[in-house]
């Protein structure tokens, strides 16, 4: 372990077509990005020039300290929100070209979200709650339900279909969540300390299973001020004040 190198990340800037998705264009490309937040009269600027490309299959973690910034990234990057100044790309498309609907269909279609509070709705069942993002799609309820109890039984949660949210541990609970953010098939699964609310041993289980979902060809972002989280991904990204600090790939043993 002690053998880990870290090597710097050279910052590239890539010049592209602004009107349709690129064959070679980063999954995710965050140009001269600003946001700035009206607080009271004054402007608070949460992120400053901000600048990153992920490419498809990478896994990586965002961290630093409370109030750094991280959410605020990890939302423009879900396309949750939109930065004041700068450019979104997902697969090469600007993503200030779309309108609210357009970007509402991208999040449904494209990303996976994962929460520290897991956000599920109690008064669901666990297979309702992985049905719903599949509502606003043409697609029958008995394929909404097969795809939804398939991917509840990979998160080894097959035999409580019917219980509610309340009735499930943490790490149950996230397991709904992770199955929930997986059911639409999405290329990019993103997560906001998705491990704040868990136990050690309950942190370990559901970031090995984020290692699986990201070896079967997803993309992960995971936001984390846990640095034993953040060893699981092979890039870190540290964030700081509003900019990024470092970015660094940090080779993993026994993976080459
Ligand atoms: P982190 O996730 O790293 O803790 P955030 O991205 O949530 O940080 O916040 C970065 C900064 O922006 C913080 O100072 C926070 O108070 C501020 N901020 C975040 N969201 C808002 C908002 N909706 N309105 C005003 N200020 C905000
Ligand atoms: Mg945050």
């Amino acid at each position: 372990m002690t053998e880990t190198q870290l090597v710097q990340l050279p910052t590239r800037t890539q010049p592209g077509s602004e009107l349709s998705a690129q064959e070679n264009a980063a999954l995710i490309g965050v140009e001269n990005v600003t946001k700035v937040y009206n607080v009271g009269h004054a402007d608070y600027p949460a992120l400053r020039e901000v600048n990153l490309k992920i490419e498809r299959g990478e896994f990586v973690s965002i961290i630093g300290p409370s109030g750094s910034g991280k959410s605020t990234l990890l939302n423009i990057i879900g396309a949750l929100d939109r930065p004041t100044s700068g450019r979104v790309k997902i697969n090469g498309i600007n993503l200030k070209r779309l309108s609210d609907d357009q970007l509402a269909r991208i999040r449904n279609r494209k990303i996976g979200f994962i929460y520290q509070s897991f956000n599920l709705i109690p008064r669901l069942t666990v297979l309702e709650n992985v049905e719903m993002p599949l509502m606003p799609r043409k697609m029958s309820q008995r394929e909404r339900e097969k795809r939804s109890r398939e991917l509840l039984d990979t998160v080894g949660l097959g035999r409580k279909l019917r219980k509610h949210p309340t009735e499930l541990s943490g790490g149950e609970q996230q397991r709904v969540a992770i199955a929930r953010a997986l059911v639409t098939k999405p290329e990019i699964i993103i997560g906001d300390e998705p491990t704040g609310n868990l136990d050690t041993k309950t942190t370990r289980q559901v970031m090995d299973y984020m290692a699986k979902v990201n070896r079967s060809g997803i993309t992960v972002v995971i936001v984390t001020h846990n640095p034993e989280v953040a060893q699981y991904t092979p890039r870190i990204i540290s964030v700081r004040d509003g900019e990024i600090e470092k970015d660094e790939l940090v080779p993993k043993l026994g993976s080459f």
